[in-house]
């Protein structure tokens, strides 16, 4: 199989055994996008199990939108997406895992309470944070998060 790299530390690592059967699976079962540790830096690695076994040349397209939030994370312009086959929050960006949305919930108010620029783009709904449509994150909001202290 080939080797799988980290966008994170930038680690070329071959997939162990126990990565080696579930990437088969997916392949067989048509999963496109698959997500494994990095065994370095443990960031989430995005993997298409039909290119790793040479059944495909072709990257999936990106088709689904899956973005939830912007990433709560100071200094990171990423999102948070659901990995549904993963059962896991994360922002490829800068590699954060949250393990419930809970937890997402809870990044969002320290995020806000650090930086209130960061407001704009989350809202309120009775106890649930939910985001604004992505298409209207602010001019400027970007630049001020690439501001931010990490
Ligand atoms: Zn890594
Ligand atoms: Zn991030």
């Amino acid at each position: 199989m080939k080797k799988i790299k980290c966008e994170t530390c930038l680690t070329e690592f071959e997939p162990t055994e126990k990565q080696v059967v579930e990437i088969e699976k997916s392949a067989n079962a048509g999963i496109e996008r698959f997500i494994i540790d990095c065994p370095k830096c443990h960031s989430i690695v995005f993997v298409f199990p039909l290119m790793l076994l040479g059944k495909s040349t072709v990257a999936p397209k990106e088709i689904e939108d899956d973005r939830l939030f912007c990433c709560p994370v100071s200094a990171c312009i990423g999102f948070v997406e659901e990995n549904k086959d993963a059962k896991v929050f994360g922002c490829s960006e800068c590699g954060t895992e949250w393990r419930t949305l809970d937890k997402v919930h809870q990044s969002i108010e320290q995020i806000i309470e650090k930086y209130p620029h960061r407001k704009k783009v989350y809202q309120k709904n009775g106890e649930q944070w939910k985001s604004i449509s992505l298409d209207e994150i602010p001019k400027g909001y970007y630049s001020k998060v690439n501001n931010e202290k990490v």
